[in-house]
């Protein structure tokens, strides 16, 4: 599959990510006598931006499991008839986000496997850095790969694992071969299970309902169900639903110094109106844009977002403004049309720009013969504000100044999201100057790397911010240890 081996800038060995980066979405829910397939299909609808190449569910009725896995949407994929055939109580799903470039059928989840002491599925939420190792190791062992992804490497470890051991100690040895992010939903059986890597890299949380439980990435997932959150999976713990919805059993298998939270699910990746390890991720994006304004605010006629995703830094920003005697107006100036797709689904560069021009469009009053401030979560390529300052330019603005609610993006992820590889990274070996000329603002600023720390409210050590440091909570080979882990902590912490 390809997106896996990015190449590196300067010629030195391509970093090993082992299989595609995905970011995605995982769920699973168990429940007393109701069909699972139902609650699932609504909860992967919630998780849909989250991944939208390719989405499954896979059931078991207490006898056989029952799957349908397919390319597309959600809403595309399932119809009554598929949902009608996924019997049983309890199951899980998963929505795949398209990686870079590919389009794979052998790669959607849920991954199912079935072998001499029952039946595995798996969705997976992460990416792992040694399972080239395990899988070389495996397939020595007489172990046949379908895809190269590393989900199927972690089944296979279970499986064989479970000829050996009881579920729960067959999964802690898993546990301690595989590195990387994952949060995984499993199903053994017509057990389901949570589990989430040691340093809780990617979210997934549980929830109550009614009649039994789920497990989510988000708990948007789970409002969507009527449900409640009970909490999130610790980092480490695996979370095993009792059958018939009865409660659900917690085992603390590996215990880190350290967590590496992803920063960039509060930035761009999460919903809005989910919880994340305690924090809505609403409240965190508009804290983001206040520290916005506090760190590099620029006086202008009206501060406007780059819709969706700059939609809560730029209220944050503006509030903050207006409190500090500002008298800048906060207005939309941009259109979206909600009918294309992600931009970075399109793989040329042409097409992402035409994309920019048909996704949005600016709103004339707003920014005709005025100063301008727009505000956006993240610049990765760069495409979106360079394609932005032009447009708003013809629209008829004075002064175009952009303001960005994280720093600068200048490595790859090898944790999950799939951003871009590093030559495509317009902050990878730019200055801030440069940055701001290549996409023609009068100015360009971007919050730094404490301000997320603190808006989060997670000690810098405890989050991942690989992206944006360079430096990483996990050893990927051809990349540099995150310091601020491995030295002392710092006084107040
Ligand atoms: P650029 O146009 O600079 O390449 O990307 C920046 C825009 O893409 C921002 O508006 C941001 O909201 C969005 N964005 C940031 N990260 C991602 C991502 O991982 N996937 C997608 N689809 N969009 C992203
Ligand atoms: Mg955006």
């Amino acid at each position: 599959m390809s997106g896996g081996h990015h190449g590196h800038p300067d010629g030195a060995a391509a970093p090993r990510t082992d299989g595609p980066t995905e970011k995605c979405g995982v769920v699973g829910v168990s429940l007393a006598d109701r069909e699972a397939a139902r609650p699932i299909y609504y909860s992967l609808y919630a998780l849909q931006h989250r991944g939208q190449e390719s989405t499954g569910i896979v059931t078991h009725d207490g006898f056989q499991q029952h799957d349908h896995v397919s390319m597309g949407l959600v809403g595309d994929a399932f119809d009554p008839g598929d949902l009608a055939g996924l019997a049983g109580n309890a199951g899980i799903g998963h929505v795949r986000y398209p990686t870079a470039g590919s389009v794979d059928e052998a790669c959607a989840q849920p991954f199912t496997v079935s072998f001499k002491s029952g039946s595995l599925a798996l969705s997976h939420n992460g990416n792992l850095v040694n399972a080239e190792e395990i899988r070389e190791e495996l397939a020595a062992k007489g172990h046949a790969f379908t895809s190269d992804g590393d989900t199927e490497v972690i089944a296979h470890d279970l499986a064989r694992n479970l000829l050996e051991e009881d579920l729960v100690r067959a999964i802690r040895r898993t546990m301690e071969r595989i590195h990387g992010s994952y949060s995984l939903t499993i199903m053994h059986d017509e057990t389901v299970m949570g589990l989430r890597d040691p340093q809780g890299n990617r979210p997934l949380c549980i929830g109550k309902l009614d009649d039994g439980y789920v497990l989510a990435s988000e708990s948007a997932a789970v409002d969507t169900l009527d449900g409640e959150l009970v909490r999130d999976v610790r980092p480490g713990e695996l979370v095993v639903l009792r059958d018939g919805g009865e409660g659900f059993d917690s085992y603390q298998l590996v215990e880190a110094d350290h967590t590496a939270h992803c920063f960039f699910e509060y930035v761009y990746f999460a919903r809005p109106d989910s919880v994340l390890d305690g924090e809505l991720v609403y409240e965190v994006r508009r804290e983001l844009g206040r520290k916005l304004w506090d760190e590099a605010g620029v006086e202008t006629d009206v501060v406007m977002p780059v819709p969706d995703s700059g939609r809560a830094f730029a209220s944050g920003y503006a509030e903050a403004a207006q409190e500090d005697g500002s008298d800048v107006e906060f207005a939309e100036g941009l259109m979206k049309n909600r009918y294309v797709g992600r931009t970075f689904i399109m793989p040329t560069q042409d097409e992402r720009e035409r994309a920019v021009r048909l996704k949005l469009n600016p709103i004339r009053s707003t920014v005709e013969g005025r100063t301008v401030t727009v505000v956006d979560d993240s610049i990765v390529r760069g495409t979106t504000s360079t394609q932005l300052v032009e447009l708003i330019r013809e629209a008829g603005a004075e002064e175009v100044h952009v303001r960005i609610g994280s720093p600068q993006i200048l490595a790859p992820c090898h944790m999950g999201i799939d951003m871009a590889t590093r030559e495509e990274l317009i902050a990878a070996d730019r200055s801030v100057e440069e940055i701001r000329e290549s996409v023609g603002a009068d100015s360009l600023s971007y919050l730094s790397v404490d301000a997320i720390a603190d808006a989060i409210g997670t000690a810098r050590p405890d989050l991942c911010l690989g992206c944006v440091t360079g430096e990483y909570p996990y050893d990927v080979e051809g990349e540099e240890m995150d310091p601020h882990r491995t030295g002392p902590e710092p006084a107040d912490d």
